[in-house]
């Protein structure tokens, strides 16, 4: 069984999938580090961000993997072939990197291909932009989570915070948000929109435990 999270970046999509997939025993499938994986990658390799075809290769190359922290049930480390880049993705230069290459279509083809082995093997909670439109289409359930520019802003500073890592200047973050939402929006493939079938969240003002219940029962229903 498939329960498929897209919306905009900051909506509290990782939050609610892994403390979603905790709450029914699934798996949870985090697609946003994947791109941002394939970025990294890039980065390392001097490639540029419109270097569409090596951008392809690089995805069709390596596998991306997810681990264990010992203990914890979700899978929170993620490897791109042998190296660990858990924190890595996390940073303000994979935020602007993630956006071209996230639009290649070479890339989300040699993705899609990764995400669907991923989802088939069991039952998962999977997160993104296209999970619901694209990659599972016929996923039992799936939700569409947004919340209003500034509350996402809040809650990405204070993610950053906790995590050491990323800006936690807020204009900044609001300013980046704001133009991956546009990036994911008007690109060609795979844009961003909710599933014509999609359960509409607007997490704004709910605490994140009502919108894990709601999706829960979705899921039992
Ligand atoms: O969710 P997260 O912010 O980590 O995703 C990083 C980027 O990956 C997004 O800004 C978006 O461009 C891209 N993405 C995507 N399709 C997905 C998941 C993420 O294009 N299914």
């Amino acid at each position: 069984m498939i329960v498929a999270i897209d919306g905009p970046s900051g909506a509290g999509k990782s939050t609610v999938a892994k403390a979603v997939a905790k709450e029914l025993g699934f798996s949870c499938l985090d697609t946003g580090a994947m791109y941002r994986a394939i970025a990294w990658r890039a980065l390392q390799d001097g490639v540029a961000l419109d270097d569409e075809p090596a951008l392809g290769a690089i995805a069709r190359t390596y596998d991306i993997a997810f681990g264990h922290v010992e203990g914890d049930p979700v899978p929170r480390r993620v490897f791109i072939g042998d190296d660990e880049v858990t924190d890595a993705i996390r940073t303000a230069e994979i935020d602007r990197a993630v956006s071209p290459v996230s639009a290649a279509s070479a890339v989300r083809e040699a993705l899609l291909d990764q995400q669907r082995r991923i989802g088939n093997a069991g039952d998962y909670v999977v997160e993104g932009r296209d999970i619901g439109t694209v990659v599972f289409p016929d996923a039992a359930v799936k939700v569409f989570l947004t919340a209003s520019d500034e509350e996402r802003a809040h809650r990405r500073v204070r993610q950053n915070v906790d995590r050491g890592i990323g800006s936690i200047d807020y204009d900044e973050v609001l300013a980046d948000l704001r133009r991956r939402d546009e990036a994911d929006s008007s690109r060609a493939t795979a844009p961003l929109r909710p599933a014509d079938d999609a359960v509409h969240i607007d997490s704004t003002s709910h605490y994140i435990e009502e919108v894990i219940d709601q999706i829960c029962s979705l899921a039992r229903e």
